[in-house]
């Protein structure tokens, strides 16, 4: 209050001087108006697609609104200005500056492209918004992204996702075999292990191949964004939990040359928009899954089962051999995942006796 008080008899005193004051206010301004940054944000999502999509295009408002109108934010959903999975390459050649995605889409480059948005036995959102910021996994996120040319941010959470949609009983891990299944990054990988065919779309197009046949499978994140998609119409049986995407993050990933060309404040008001929607997304899909996990059941018939401990046990299994490829792909590929089962070790082991070992009192005690 005091400095205020100070710069309020300042600016009194100057204006009697009249001519400095004014002097000093035109100026100032030029300083203002030559900020203004253009920000064109690609994202992996159709548009208003809810939770993945708007929130990405809340993401995208919010610059707007936190740089006061500085920022020219445009926003482009899957195939308005590149088809979904060439936003990397948009933002990492300097086309676009932002993307917003999962960053699994791109293991095919790098299979450490996978740890930062879930990998199967993973972590969970808390678990990993721990070790991204607290256990070193940004800076080999930063590391990874440096050779293309990007930064990236956690810019949004869905949770654990479920185990995903069949169209018939999986009693065990054999009645996997032969399935063609949606199912990208590594929990894809784990899926052929155990005798699938795992195949990648983007969300646009797996309705389409499901009902066709073209698919017999497939997963998606959980019943609010699944009811969407209706999947119910081609396979009655809802499996949970998701081996493969424990706590699936999203990003904002900038191309880097640009980025950092920014102020130091511009910068920290993209790193805070990402931040914000990282912790709002994550709220949005936990209140709004478990009624839309009621209508499942209730208004479209869906069977609601899950995996068993055997079938569990070989995903475990088949999880421990792609690791052991994984980890011989390269240095950096054996260092994030290293440092992202020391997390695992370290946060899992104390939110078993936190967050988990409470939620099943919790739980039991009063019949939840
Ligand atoms: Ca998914």
């Amino acid at each position: 209050m005091k400095k205020k008080y100070e710069r309020r008899s300042f600016l009194k005193k100057a204006a009697v001087g009249g001519a400095v004051a004014a002097a000093s206010t035109t100026l100032a301004a030029p300083a203002i108006a030559a900020s203004k940054v253009d920000i064109a944000i690609v994202a992996t999502w159709g548009r208003d697609f809810p939770g993945l999509g708007t929130g990405a295009q809340r993401f995208a408002d919010r610059l707007t609104e936190m740089s006061d109108g500085r920022f020219n934010v445009e926003y482009f959903a899957a195939g308005e200005r590149v088809g979904a999975f060439d936003s990397f390459d948009e933002v990492a050649s300097g086309n676009a500056q932002i993307y917003h995605a999962a960053d699994y889409y791109w293991k095919g480059k790098h299979p450490g492209w996978a740890y930062f948005t879930s990998v199967p036995f993973g972590l969970t959102y808390t678990e990993c918004n721990a070790w991204i910021r607290f256990g070193g996994g940004q800076a080999l996120w930063d590391e990874l992204a440096d050779d293309y040319g990007l930064k990236n941010f956690l810019c949004g959470n869905t949770g654990v996702q479920m185990g995903g949609w069949f169209n018939k009983e999986i009693n065990s891990a054999s009645d996997l075999k032969g399935l063609k299944m949606r199912i990208p990054g590594l929990g894809g990988d784990v899926m052929a292990k155990l005798g699938a065919s795992p195949v990648s779309l983007p969300g646009g197009q797996i309705y389409e191949n499901l009902v066709s046949g073209a698919i017999d499978a497939t997963e998606w994140v959980g019943p609010w964004n699944d009811e969407i998609m209706k999947f119910y119409e081609a396979a009655k049986y809802y499996y949970f939990p998701g081996m493969h995407e424990p706590g699936s993050a999203l990003a904002a990933g900038c191309n880097k040359s640009w980025l950092t060309s920014l102020s130091n404040s511009d910068q920290v008001i993209i790193e805070a928009a990402a931040a914000m929607e990282n912790d709002v997304m994550m709220a949005e899909y936990n209140a709004k899954n478990g009624a839309a996990l009621a209508r499942l059941v209730n208004e479209q018939g869906v069977i609601v089962k899950e995996f068993s401990d055997d079938t569990f046990d070989s995903f475990g299994e088949a999880a421990d051999e792609v690791y052991a490829e994984v980890v011989q792909h390269s240095d950096l590929a054996n260092r994030i995942h290293e440092s992202m089962v020391k997390s695992r070790t370290e946060v899992g082991g104390w939110l078993n006796l936190g967050d988990a070992a409470y939620s099943r009192q919790r739980n039991r005690v009063l019949g939840l």
